[in-house]
């Protein structure tokens, strides 16, 4: 079964420690600064087998390099934008699986943001990695993909258990929730789960990983029903 800690890196940002509890197998996600991913993999026991990168966007791969250097780790990568990734040892793309020691991991298209991103998802131990394409009530901004995009992306979320950690890129709920609750003020469940998310930040904790069920009842853009609502909220949320 995969286990997943975060690493928080940068001013917002997630890298993800995962780890095989069968075989000790160690993998960490989107590795953008060496320094406190280093600390976590010393601290989980020194050993580090894979690099996986969601997408392209320096605050998710610059210390892959040193990182893959440090513990001869293998880096996979989307194989659309290998041109724009660090040397990838595997490319991958939609439907590809590959194994994380016992627990495979399924590599998921997810364009929107930009558009060679992909996630991860591992059904052993129920774990989503979806880089910038989804966040704990908010998606990623549409930088080179297309509200359509974005809501296939989102759609295929949706259909994954509800007990999923979405395990995303950045701590942004807090301004995400006072969006959400603009954007959806009748939502009693969400009223609800941006207050628990304002109490968590003012005692400086994290609001990630989130469980899909929450999102599912409390996100506006995995809500919206039409590419078109998704599109208005997107460009609603870029003025906010
Ligand atoms: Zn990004
Ligand atoms: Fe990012």
């Amino acid at each position: 079964m995969i286990t997943v800690k975060a690493v928080p890196i940068l001013s917002d940002n997630y890298a993800w420690l995962l780890r095989c509890s069968e075989t000790g197998t160690t993998a960490i996600v989107d590795p953008a600064e060496t320094v406190p991913v280093a600390a976590a993999i010393d601290a989980a026991g020194g050993r580090l087998d894979l690099v996986l990168l969601t997408h392209h966007h320096g605050d998710h791969i610059e210390g892959t390099d040193d990182i893959r250097a440090r513990y001869g780790a293998k880096v996979v990568g989307a194989s659309a934008d290998a041109h724009r990734l660090p040397k990838l040892d595997q490319a991958v793309a939609a439907r590809d699986s590959f194994k994380v020691g016992a627990a495979t991991a399924q590599v998921m298209e997810s364009p929107g943001h930009t558009r060679g991103h992909i996630s991860f998802y591992f059904a052993d131990g129920g774990v989503l990695l979806p880089g910038d394409t989804l966040f704990s009530l908010g998606c990623g901004r549409l930088l080179e993909g297309s509200a359509a995009e974005m809501f296939g992306s989102l759609a295929q979320f949706a259909t994954l258990p509800g007990d999923t950690l979405v395990c995303c890129g950045h701590e942004y709920t807090e301004a995400n929730a006072r969006f959400a609750v603009h954007a959806d003020p009748d939502n009693g469940s969400l009223a609800t789960y941006a207050a628990k998310v304002k109490a968590l930040r003012s005692d400086g904790k994290a609001t990630i990983p989130s469980y899909l069920f929450d999102e599912l009842a409390c996100n506006p853009f995995l809500r919206a029903k039409t590419v078109a609502e998704l599109a208005d909220l997107r460009g609603r949320k870029d003025k906010f």
